[in-house]
């Protein structure tokens, strides 16, 4: 049941929603987590079905409480969303599911939150209230596709990442994969089993050493956040790791790398009705040459291409976002106090996300630092409101 005043409100149940709650539960503070799905897992209900962490169960936990060994080295995805649900289980965490927050307005210093209740069986948006809000919306309902001129002409299927589930409706067809990360080399390992494939990247991959993964890459995070400069920065030589977004290089993508499919063929810079036009001067087998453009025949173009952040709910806030449509935050020094809160909105914070919300803060091991400190803060201000 909802009341209609809390201190906080937290808005997602996720990994990052979660990792709020448990460090909220330690205070006296009155919360509740509201989150539109129906069961616990987050966006990882909504992943593939192979899916794959490229970290141990015990490097891939929230704060409070270890996920469990995985079956294999690394945990599937049914075991990630098994690991969530006993976690809000075991910590008691106030949650109420099939919630969806449609829009948030701020008046004389609160909040006022407007919801739909899936659970009822009207459309009729109701209204609670709170001091604070965490945003916790994560980033899979902004899957994020580039633009190009004539892609409405692409007679074939175009999917993004967030679609995929599994191969089995590519069988037999030629199908394109753009984007040059983990889960472009991990779709393009999986689909090349049973169709043909041309990989398209912007820049060259990066693939990582075979023995590291994401172990590595959230120690590279660390590294980076100690030293105060951004993850993404090159030229990093930390086991081989220069970005976040490195390719891990997982048991399937390994399998895919001995049959030779794992290699990029270019970038693409438009579409047609048929297929895709080849960047000016790289063929299809990415060796450079004079003549231009190229054009080449798909079934098929899957983005992996990312994601935004999804803040749909607050698009009412006039002066949340600049002209770029990032939000604009408080000014801080980030190391010592890296925690993200609107500038413009008085006691609104933003957990998980990625790279702008704190380094590593869209993995499971590197989101409880960020909740920590923004509950420690908010309990301290809430002692002076
Ligand atoms: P989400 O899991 O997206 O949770 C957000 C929640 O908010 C959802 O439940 C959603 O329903 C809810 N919500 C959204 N809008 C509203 C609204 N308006 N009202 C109410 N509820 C709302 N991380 C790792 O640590 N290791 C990995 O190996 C790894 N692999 C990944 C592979 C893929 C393909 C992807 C996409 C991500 C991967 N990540 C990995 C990154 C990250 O851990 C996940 O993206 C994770 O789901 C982020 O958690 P979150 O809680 O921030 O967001």
């Amino acid at each position: 049941m909802l009341d209609k005043n809390y201190d906080v409100v937290v808005i997602g149940g996720g990994q990052a929603g979660l990792v709020c709650g448990y460090y909220l539960a330690k205070t006296k503070l009155k919360y509740v987590i509201l989150d539109k799905n129906q069961t616990q897992g987050g966006s990882w209900l909504n992943t593939w079905d192979s899916l794959k962490l490229f970290s141990p169960a015990n490097h891939s936990s929230l704060s409070g409480m270890f996920m469990p060994k995985s079956l294999e080295e690394y945990p599937s995805k049914k075991e990630v969303i098994d690991y969530l649900k006993i976690y809000e289980e075991r910590f008691k965490l106030n949650v109420l599911r099939e919630i969806n927050v449609t829009n948030i307005e701020f008046f004389d210093e609160e909040y006022f939150i407007n919801y739909q209740n899936y659970n009822q069986n009207n459309n009729l948006e109701q209204i609670i209230k709170s001091k604070f809000i965490i945003n916790a919306t994560g980033t899979f309902d902004q899957a994020f596709i580039p633009s190009y001129n004539n892609i409405s002409q692409f007679a074939g299927k175009i999917l993004h990442s967030s679609h995929y589930t599994n191969a089995m409706e590519f069988m037999g067809s030629k199908v394109l994969i753009v984007g040059g990360g983990n889960s472009a080399a991990q779709i393009l390992a999986e689909v090349s089993m049973v169709a043909e494939t041309k990989w398209a990247t912007l820049t060259p991959p990066n693939f990582l050493p075979d023995n590291v993964d994401g172990r590595d890459l959230f120690y590279f995070a660390t590294a980076a956040y100690q030293k105060g400069t951004k993850q993404e920065d090159k030229g990093e030589d930390f086991c081989g790791v220069s970005s976040l977004g490195d390719i891990v290089m997982v048991a399937s993508v390994k399998e895919a790398r001995r049959r030779n499919v794992i290699h990029r063929n270019g970038n693409i810079i438009d579409f047609y009705k048929d297929g895709v036009v080849w960047e000016n001067g790289i063929n299809n087998d990415g060796i450079k040459i004079k003549e231009a453009e190229i054009k080449e025949e798909f079934d098929a173009v899957i983005f992996c291409t990312g994601f935004g952040s999804n803040l749909k709910h607050l698009e009412n806030l006039s002066s949340l976002l600049d002209n770029k449509n990032r939000v604009i935050l408080k000014e801080r020094d980030f190391i010592t106090q890296p925690i993200f809160e609107s500038k413009t909105y008085e006691n609104m914070y933003f957990i998980g996300y990625g790279n702008w919300t704190g380094y590593a803060s869209a993995t499971l091991i590197g989101v409880g630092r960020f909740a920590k400190m923004a509950i420690e803060e908010i309990n301290n201000k809430s002692k002076e409101i």
